[in-house]
């Protein structure tokens, strides 16, 4: 046992592995495996096998910098989402104190208090001027 172990560790030095990516392709199979029990599409079935064939091609991929950085961008995409979907639920949260606005100079997503009606906004991380308008 300990033998095969060892052959193992070999084998996998100096390979990839398994990252975030990996695992989201594995549920990407296995969720389009589950559709295609109800639909039962050949397509379907070799589009599903495609991210798994991926999935494992990149943990045997003996290119480490290049699946690290697949593996970056898919990190920068969800923290992306996360982040939206975080502002989401916050704006509903905060909704009887706070106001959110995005700054139109830098785009960052600006914490007002309500005052109803034209308000002039000075962003804090460019210190740029911008109308607001606060209805409700
Ligand atoms: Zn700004």
């Amino acid at each position: 046992m300990n033998r095969l172990k060892e052959k193992l560790v070999k084998f996998m030095s100096g390979r990839y592995g398994v990252d975030q990516l990996y695992y989201v392709m594995l549920v990407l199979w296995a969720v389009l495996m589950v559709v295609n029990i109800k639909v039962d599409s050949l397509i379907l079935v070799a589009i599903s096998d495609v991210f798994l064939v991926l999935a494992i091609f990149r943990s045997f991929s003996k290119n480490i910098s290049r699946r690290s950085g697949e593996n970056q961008k898919l990190l920068k995409v969800w923290n992306l989402v996360r982040r939206k979907v975080k502002l989401f639920f916050r704006r509903f949260k905060e909704i009887r104190v706070h106001r959110f606005r995005t700054c139109p100079h830098c785009k960052k997503t600006l914490q007002l208090p309500i005052k109803r009606g034209k308000n002039t906004v000075k962003c804090p991380r460019c210190q740029e001027k911008f109308e607001v308008h606060i209805f409700l």
